[in-house]
């Protein structure tokens, strides 16, 4: 018995030594980023490799194309990250990695480097941006709804769950989004989301290498920017860099204790304004940055130089696979203020002509103004974003229409927010919407009443800014965002097979919902053509009588814009007051009746708009 155990004992040291075997115990999962390209301007990058007790090997690179610089081993063993400088950046190759132990290779992988061509355009006030949430527009491809290993199952009848939307939904309906006169395409995220549930909005990634597979493979995202841009639409890709989805792979085998912030039960206090504010308390701060989203979104602590490294990295390896020309940047001011500002600058360094939008949910103008680059409040921050969301811009039009004019109501909100923009750097390149994934619907907020839909549809589409349109706010669509947030992100009306009603052509829409979708595809199609609106400066006169004024100019162009917010009364204005701006121009051709108009006396009817060209 006895001579049997020792045997045993003696079996089982064999086995676990032989190479063999420790060979098998070594096997490598995942590898990060995908390829790396050998002609970025930086000539340094961070390779990740997830396997078994990778983190207890020896890396060895025998390469001339490449050297090893250094290696980092992290508190949970099954990690390892290595820092690669690329010494011939002339051509794409391909090196090994081994991981020894001893003289023993226990594990190895092929990296490749490509060569890079970028193709990023960015987008400016020239662009017309159209949101897309994917899920909720078309399902081009039934086949892929539920595929294995997906753990929510698609139920179009769950306001909140998986429908079935994708990007070849997208792809299909990209001459609809065209004829309405967009130029860019904002898609809600792409990556992976494999949770349990909610998983549809994308803003709970689980692989940030990875595309979800009910919007398409990555392939098939490279090849739909492709299509777009072939079609002429610039395409922007939605990012989050403060949390991931609790379902992601690193959370399921923790990196280290330091790679997310705190715990669930510490949540965020939404208040971005600490960021900024100059008497804000460290507690506030830190809860504002520290504290999780929600209880299903791990906080990314990014203090940890991997951990930011990851994310930067991340997003420059989108922007060369698929080649897109922007990102929008989920919750900007919830991570550390000083890595996002790293991040911005090292994309803008790789990417010269590249655009980042950060979604600055905040309330007021000068909070705002803050994550702009350059901006005359920022101080000795600099984000490198050019573009911000503009709330309170949003604010102002979700009520100016329903309101009479007050010293600070109606038309003089719309007055007020413009009148702040010496905070900015600059104005026009704020992202100016009248709803999104997350607010009431537009045609909502204004009682669902044509004519103040008309006139915001006609004001976003002039003023500075670069406007956005969400989805089927073209059609109308209604939504309350407090009945929950799958109100306000219902199926495009025929993108699924057997819809009742077909909203992509003329005849599938009701007559309401084509004179919108004629409104708007009227101004936005002029818009393209109009240097002064996408261009010019802007010049407002101070609201009077439920009026309000305001031109887009260049050195030889000019347009102008008068909204009546009157509800009952037409409005006669006459136009001497303008006379610094108009002097010189003689009459005027009204884009929407396409009619010519007496400009030394403008009629405007009760609650509507006028966009007048300036006739020399
Ligand atoms: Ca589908």
């Amino acid at each position: 018995m006895k001579k049997i155990t020792v045997f045993l004992s003696l079996l089982i040291f064999l086995l676990a030594t032989s190479p063999t075997l420790l060979a098998q115990k070594t096997n490598i999962s995942r590898v990060e980023p995908l390829n790396w390209w050998a002609n970025m301007n930086s000539d340094e990058f961070q390779i990740l490799v997830y396997g078994n007790n990778i983190g207890l090997t020896k890396p060895v690179i025998n390469s001339k194309k490449v050297s090893l610089l250094r290696s980092h081993q992290l508190e949970n063993p099954n990690y390892i990250f290595l820092d690669i400088k690329i010494i011939d950046r002339e051509v794409a190759s391909s090196f090994k990695i081994e991981f020894k132990k001893g003289s023993k290779t226990l594990a190895q992988t092929t990296y490749n480097l490509e060569l890079r061509k970028p193709q990023a355009r960015g987008f400016s006030s020239k662009d017309l941006i159209y949101l897309v949430m994917p899920d909720r527009f078309s399902n081009g491809d039934p086949s892929n709804d539920t595929p294995a290993g997906i753990l929510e199952k698609a139920d179009r009848n769950n306001p909140n769950g998986k429908h079935g939307g994708d990007l070849k939904g997208v792809e299909n309906h990209l001459d609809y989004i065209k004829e309405l006169g967009a130029t860019a395409l904002w898609l809600n995220p792409i990556l992976e989301n494999n949770m349990p549930d909610y998983s549809y909005h994308g803003y709970s990634i689980t692989d940030f290498y990875k595309t979800d597979p009910r919007s398409g493979t990555n392939k098939s995202y490279k090849k739909f920017v492709q299509t777009c841009h072939k079609q002429g639409l610039k395409v922007i890709q939605d990012m989050i860099f403060n949390h991931c989805g609790s379902a992601h792979w690193m959370v399921k085998d923790l990196p280290s204790k330091d790679w997310f912030n705190s715990n669930p039960d510490f949540r965020s206090n939404f208040r971005g304004s600490v960021i900024a504010d100059p008497h804000a308390s460290k507690s506030d701060q830190k809860q504002m940055t520290e504290g999780w989203f929600v209880a299903t979104m791990p906080d990314f602590n990014q203090r940890n130089p991997l951990v930011a490294n990851y994310l930067i990295q991340n997003s420059l390896w989108w922007i060369e696979y698929a080649g897109i020309d922007a990102i929008r940047m989920d919750t900007q001011p919830y991570p550390f203020k000083e890595f996002m500002a790293d991040w911005g600058e090292r994309v803008m360094f790789e990417y010269p002509n590249f655009t980042l939008l950060g979604e600055t949910w905040l309330q007021k103008t000068a909070f705002t103004a803050y994550f702009q680059s350059g901006s005359p409040v920022s101080g000795d921050y600099d984000s490198h974003l050019q573009s911000t969301t503009d709330f309170p811009l949003y604010y102002a039009t979700k009520s100016a229409f329903n309101e009479d004019e007050g010293w600070t109501s109606g038309l003089l909100k719309l007055y007020y927010t413009f009148a702040e923009d010496f905070l900015y750097n600059d104005a026009n390149n704020n992202v100016i919407f009248l709803d999104n994934h997350d607010l009431d619907r537009f045609y909502t907020s204004v009682g669902e009443d044509i004519n103040k839909y008309k006139m915001g549809v006609g004001f976003l589409l002039t003023t500075r800014g670069i406007p956005m349109v969400y989805y089927a706010t073209e059609i109308l669509m209604p939504g309350h965002e407090h009945k929950g947030h799958g109100h306000i992100r219902k199926d495009f009306p025929g993108g699924w097979a057997g819809d009742k009603q077909n909203a992509f052509t003329k005849s599938g829409r009701t007559k309401a919902q084509n004179e919108a979708f004629d409104f708007m595809k009227k101004i936005a199609n002029w818009r393209k053509t109009s240097k002064p609106v996408t261009e010019g400066k802007m010049m407002h006169f101070l609201p009077e009588n439920n009026t309000y004024v305001y031109f887009r100019y260049t050195k030889n162009e000019s347009v102008m814009v008068v909204l009546n917010n009157h509800n009952t009364d037409s409005r006669t204005i006459k136009t001497d007051r303008f006379n610094e701006i108009m002097k010189g121009y003689s009459a005027g051709f009204e884009i929407i009746s396409g009619k010519k108009v007496d400009i030394s006396e403008i009629k405007i009817p009760k609650k509507s708009i006028m966009i007048i060209e300036l006739k020399k």
